[in-house]
């Protein structure tokens, strides 16, 4: 095969969507034997090396691609639906990855940054744990012996991801992101990921209590994790995600239609007419919220609000055509032998994220209080000049 090597990657951006297809491809013929507890995709995240596409976040004099760019956010679009069409537990761990490395390139000071870079460059995965059990959480030198106390719960990759960025609550009760050093397989514990999907994200448990933190640990400033509109806006990266895994049930349950000979049935037909639907209007939003929380000139509370109504777009999106393949395909596509099974159990899991009811009422009280009319809650007029403008010149 041949694949793109970090040293040599091209900015191009068809190259990166090449290589994200080459990595998608193979996932996709893996997935199906990962899908046991700790069937992490290690050959699927060693590929994704080899093609360039761990180290294409950075920017070209790091060594990358500069895929976390704005300029860059189509494509980053790409390549993240690409992968979760394929698998959506790699495409969960390569966004965790890309996530980790967006926060660090825009917090994280120079010499931290160079020695990250190289880290990505050797091949270390990356990742963001920031969830927790609700009794307590990660704690940054609770005793005052410069260690870690505590734990992260749903951190994907768990034993496999070596360079974690994590939040740790620091002794004035504020957050503070620290990219920590970890051996493969040590501290994790992946007994509580029985999970329905997703099992290959080996979204397991670890245990930093008495972890040492090294001086150079530190991204940023505290609470900088949180800061907006990038923490909320950074969210239209996990719906690209969705919006692969939702792409891949269509794609087979239409097959499945052709295959069976079943897709001129009307009511069949009427049902993949409204999967069809559900998997543009999926992928418009995406686009939009794509285009918006990488614009420097948009409203921060715009953005917010755009990509928390994404999330549930892309949700409602994925929960239609899930409902309408189970009744299209039938009692066929829970058979472990077909290939919708694992495919949706895959996405009714990862349609599962942080505080979907606060992403719709926040996102429903910025319209409240928005007084423009609603052909310009999302758009400014300027922007239909900018189209008008383009439109005329490719004229
Ligand atoms: C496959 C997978 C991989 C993951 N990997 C990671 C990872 O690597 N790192 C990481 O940090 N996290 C990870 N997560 C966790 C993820 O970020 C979310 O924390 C998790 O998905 C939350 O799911 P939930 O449905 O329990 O959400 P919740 O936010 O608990 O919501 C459940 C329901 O309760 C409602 N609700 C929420 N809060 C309240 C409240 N206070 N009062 C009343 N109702 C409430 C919600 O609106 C929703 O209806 C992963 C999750 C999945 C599915």
């Amino acid at each position: 095969m041949n694949f793109l090597v970090p040293d040599r990657i091209e900015a191009g951006p068809a190259r990166i969507r090449a290589a994200a297809r080459a990595v998608s491809r193979l996932a996709a013929e893996r997935a199906d034997a990962l899908d046991r507890t700790g069937g992490f995709p290690a050959q699927d995240v060693a590929h994704c090396h080899e093609a360039g596409l761990l180290a294409a976040p950075l920017p070209v004099a790091l060594g990358g691609a500069g895929l976390d760019a704005p300029t860059m956010a189509p494509v980053l679009l790409d390549v993240l639906a690409e992968v979760g069409r394929g698998s959506l537990a790699l495409g969960r761990l390569y966004e965790g990855h890309v996530n980790a490395l967006s926060l660090i390139l825009r917090y994280a000071s120079e010499s931290v940054l160079a020695r990250l870079a190289a880290d990505v460059r050797a091949g270390h995965l990356f990742g963001v744990w920031n969830t927790q059990p609700q009794a307590g959480g990660l704690d940054l030198d609770p005793h005052g012996t410069g260690l870690l106390g505590g734990v992260k719960s749903f951190a994907s990759g768990a034993g496999s991801v070596t360079r974690p960025l994590v939040t740790a609550r620091r002794p004035d009760g504020r957050q503070q992101m620290l990219v920590v050093t970890l051996e493969p397989d040590t501290r994790s514990d992946l007994s509580s990921w029985c999970a329905h999907g997703m099992r290959a994200s080996t979204s397991g448990v670890l245990d930093f209590s008495g972890l040492p933190v090294d001086g150079q640990a530190a991204v940023g400033e505290a609470d900088d994790y949180f800061r907006e509109p990038h923490f909320s806006g950074g969210a239209w990266r996990f719906t690209a995600v969705q919006l692969g895994g939702i792409e891949a049930v269509f794609d087979t349950v239409r097959a499945h239609l052709v295959a069976t000979g079943r897709g001129g049935d009307p009511h069949q037909a009427a049902r993949l007419g409204e999967a069809a639907i559900a998997v543009e209007t999926a992928r418009l939003f995406v686009s939009r919220a794509a285009a918006l929380a990488n614009d420097p000139d948009a409203e921060p509370a715009r953005v917010i609000a755009y990509v928390n109504l994404t999330r549930m777009a892309v949700e409602r999106a994925g929960l239609d055509v899930l409902e309408r393949a189970q009744r299209s395909v039938g009692l066929a596509g829970f058979l472990q032998t077909h290939p919708l099974e694992r495919l949706m159990r895959d996405l009714a899991t990862y349609l599962r994220q942080p505080g979907p009811d606060r992403a719709l009422t926040h996102a429903a009280a910025h319209v409240l209080a928005d007084d423009r009319p609603a052909d310009t809650l999302w758009r400014d007029p300027r922007d239909s000049n900018r189209a008008g403008l383009q439109s005329g010149r490719a004229a």
